[in-house]
């Protein structure tokens, strides 16, 4: 089984990347009546207390949401519903509890909407339907203790015709770059005009550099538009070398989007330089975000 405990990591600066563009992705696929599907095919324990054991054994969150949250300066809109997004859960100031992916879009769900949450951890899962069942939601949002690539086949193409797929995997297993690349291949001919959110890390590892890169010729070839942002706080070479012996945590990540809104990258480049500011570890800090399409 695996070790990846995403409780160790809720917050961070990949947790602040990721859940910015979730949310103000949804945010405009919701302008629109139809039904939507929503489907996270890692979801998580869905909700984490940053004041808990996991959380404080690595305090990761002091480095990221906690940062934005103490932001002194006014925030860039798709940052500043982050921050709205995360207080929500929270009484006070500071963050106590950290919402993840399954909560922060349930947070915004309309009656006609649904959601579908694959989780493959026992106790990960076991919170999560623990956590959803506070909800009272009934149907309209399922739990799956299933493979996340494999489960999502069934639900496409939705009924409905629009879909938001959040892919948002550990990486734990070498394997894993590549079954992103062929369920978003699988994916795009199934539902082509599904909009899918992919989530990878930038660390020192040929396969998570080859992943964008696979996705871009993917999506290309499907003739797709991307968009594809990157934030880096600190330099990965240089806190992972040399005598340093500290854990040396993660250096970058990056959220690839297929058929995103055309809001988004508009969104992304006024908040994407704040959070570089904001989050910034070392001299390394920066962004990037390119389209195309
Ligand atoms: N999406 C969550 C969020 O943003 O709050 C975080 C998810 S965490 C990075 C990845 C999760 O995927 C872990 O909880 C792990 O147990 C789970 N997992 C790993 N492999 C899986 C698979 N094949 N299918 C479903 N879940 C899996």
């Amino acid at each position: 089984m695996f070790s990846y405990r995403h409780a160790f990591h809720a917050g961070n600066h990949a947790d602040v990347l990721k859940h910015t563009v979730l949310i103000a992705t949804l945010t405009h696929l919701l302008l629109k009546e139809a039904p939507l599907l929503l489907l996270d095919t890692h979801a998580g324990a869905g909700l984490y207390r940053l004041d808990g054991d996991h959380a404080s054994t690595s305090a990761e969150s002091a480095d990221g949401v906690a940062r934005v949250l103490a932001a002194g300066t006014a925030l860039a809109p798709a940052l500043q519903d982050y921050a709205d997004a995360v207080r929500a859960f929270n009484r006070g100031a500071a963050a106590r509890v950290y919402p993840g992916s399954p909560f922060l879009m349930q947070r915004l769900l309309r009656q006609q909407d649904r959601l579908k949450l694959c989780e493959l951890h026992p106790t990960d899962a076991r919170a999560l339907e623990g956590n959803v069942a506070q909800l009272e939601a009934g149907r309209q949002i399922a739990v799956l203790r299933e493979d996340g690539f494999e489960a999502v086949r069934k639900f496409l193409p939705p009924p409905s015709r629009r879909a938001l797929l959040l892919c948002d995997p550990s990486y734990e297993i070498k394997t894993d770059y590549a079954r992103v690349a062929a369920m978003v291949q699988d994916a795009l001919r199934r539902f082509p005009t599904g909009v899918y959110a992919i989530w990878y890390p930038l660390i020192a590892r040929p396969e998570a550099h080859e992943l964008p890169r696979r996705l871009k010729t993917l999506v290309q070839k499907a003739g797709k538009p991307w968009l594809h942002a990157a934030l880096t706080v600190k330099g990965g070479r240089a806190a992972s070398a040399g005598t340093d012996t500290r854990r040396p945590g993660l250096p970058a990540s990056g959220m690839f989007l297929i058929n995103p809104p055309y809001t988004l990258e508009p969104a992304l480049r006024a908040a994407l330089p704040q959070m570089a500011a904001l989050l910034a570890q070392d001299k390394h800090a920066g962004w990037t975000l390119d389209s195309g399409g």
